[in-house]
């Protein structure tokens, strides 16, 4: 029996151990930091008022059916490749023949004075519901103010957040019967257009559907700092207790506390073979791992069915191939429409809802299974407002 144990929880980390469930001479052993998997797509509609359950699935539900798969709650924070080992926070060690590092990235902010005590993040369930309270609290107490909310970083994430963040602010104020309460919405971009990983015409069509729904984009802005009152920029400061952090994110610190073992790129992120392995016994997958299109959950997908494989290939002493690193499809909901890209093809309108809502499901689907994925797949477009105070009361 051969033992393989996987750090992180996350998209590949799930994927491998759900392809793996049938392979009855292999044990595998998943460490994850919490006890709960991010379907880190629904993060940033839960922090503007959708199901929080959407974005926030427990581990054990998801591996429940995967009989070879024992799941431990712990953080990982050492790794032997040579003497194949992992040790654990607690000083558990775990003797391994493969390992697998997917272990995601976490949030930077670039030094930017103020911005990580003043600002709120999108990346965790905790962050999400923390923001989601808070811009509940601006609008339910300030009736008849203005507020200023403003996203830095205008990837997908900051993107959707600002065209969807104006409508959790109108519901709220309907909510408690508030009239005039006015809100701007900013999003400010360091670079010269919006989604800079996507084609020009996806930039195009973003901006201009923001701009339909009121959002002030700010391109070529330099956020400078940030106080309890103000965020000051290239551009001038902008009055605000309200600013929304997507902009920063760099590799888990796992691989530099570790990194005599590794080889980096300029960003970071770990140099793999064509195996995606970083040492013989070693995987590296998802976020973690240098290869062109990794940054995506779909990316960590692929990892992870290549993997699985690879480990399949390995075992049965067959033939191994090399990882193919296809082009991902990419679709951003923009408020009521969806942008599609892939490759030079870039298709926005309504009816890409639908390809979002299909790609949503398929998300699931890796990770859970059909028929789980179906049961929370069928509830993300609820509403739901448990952060409300006065409701409660
Ligand atoms: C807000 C947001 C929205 C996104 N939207 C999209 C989208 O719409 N489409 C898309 O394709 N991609 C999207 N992404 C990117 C996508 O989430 C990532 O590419 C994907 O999650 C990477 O998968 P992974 O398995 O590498 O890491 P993750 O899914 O991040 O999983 C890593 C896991 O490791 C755990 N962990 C971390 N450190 C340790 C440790 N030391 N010990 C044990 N466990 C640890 C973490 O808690 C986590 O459970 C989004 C990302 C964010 C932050």
């Amino acid at each position: 029996m051969k033992h393989l144990v996987i750090a992180g929880g996350g998209f590949a980390g799930v994927r491998l151990a759900r392809k793996l469930r049938k392979q009855k001479d292999l044990k595998i052993t998943l460490v994850n930091d919490s006890e709960d998997f991010r379907y880190s797509p629904a993060l940033y509609r839960a922090a503007t008022g959708f199901k929080v359950g959407a974005a926030r699935i427990p581990l054990e539900w998801m591996l429940i059916d995967v009989e070879n798969t024992n799941v431990i709650y712990k953080k990982v924070e050492k790794i032997n490749p040579t003497r194949k080992m992992m040790t654990l926070d607690d000083g558990t060690t775990l003797d391994f023949d493969y390992a697998v590092c997917a272990l995601g990235m976490v949030t930077t902010y670039f030094n930017i004075e103020g911005i990580a005590d003043h600002s709120f993040g999108v990346k965790s369930v905790q962050e999400i519901l923390e923001l989601k309270q808070h811009i509940h609290n601006t609008v339910a107490t300030n009736a008849h103010k203005r507020q200023n909310y403003v996203v830095i970083g205008a990837g997908p994430t900051g993107v959707e957040v600002a065209a969807t963040l104006g409508l959790y602010v109108q519901s709220v104020m309907k909510k408690h019967k508030i009239k005039d309460f006015r809100a701007e919405v900013f999003l400010v971009e360091a670079g010269p257009r919006i989604l800079p990983q996507m084609s020009e015409k996806a930039s195009k069509l973003a901006e201009k559907e923001l701009t339909k729904r009121g959002v002030k984009v700010l391109t070529n802005t330099i956020v400078n700092a940030e106080t309890s009152l103000r965020l000051k920029t290239s551009g001038g400061s902008i009055a605000t207790q309200n600013v929304i952090w997507t902009a920063g994110a760099m590799n888990n610190p796992f691989f530099q506390n570790n990194k005599q073992h590794f080889k980096f790129n300029n960003r970071g992120k770990v140099h793999v073979n064509k195996h995606l392995q970083s040492h013989g016994s070693v995987y590296v997958a998802g976020d973690n791992a240098d290869t062109r299109f990794s940054g995506l959950a779909l990316t960590a997908i692929r990892h992870a069915n290549y993997i699985s494989k690879d480990i399949k290939a390995r075992m049965a002493r067959k033939p191994r191939h090399a990882y193919e690193d296809p082009y991902p499809t990419q679709v951003v909901p923009i408020g009521k429409i969806s942008i599609l890209q892939y490759r030079g093809l870039t298709l926005g309108g309504t009816y890409m809802n639908i390809v979002r809502r299909v790609a949503d499901l398929v998300g699931y689907k890796d990770v859970l299974g059909l028929l789980k994925a179906l049961t929370i797949w069928q509830n993300t477009d609820h509403f739901e407002d448990e952060s409300c105070n006065f409701c409660q009361k």
